[in-house]
């Protein structure tokens, strides 16, 4: 039994994201919730820079509203 998720994150629209990027500080576009609670937050530069992995380990991800990022 190997309990291996692969499912794509649910993801919503938020009018505005308040928290800020975790890895350098710019004003947040992406926030990502991941499985076991925590969260982190993404400018627009490293939510791009880290698309790939949010998509694999993030179960829930909240896109400010205007940011145009590719989820696929
Ligand atoms: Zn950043």
């Amino acid at each position: 039994m190997s309990p291996i998720v692969l499912t794509e994150p649910t993801v919503t629209v938020a009018v505005e994201l308040p928290e800020r990027c975790d890895r350098c500080g710019a004003d947040g576009k992406v926030r990502t919730f991941m499985p076991g609670g925590g969260d982190l937050t993404f400018c627009g530069h490293h939510a791009n820079r880290y698309a790939s992995t949010i998509r694999t380990s993030a179960n829930h991800v909240v896109i400010e509203t205007g940011f145009g990022w590719r989820t696929r």
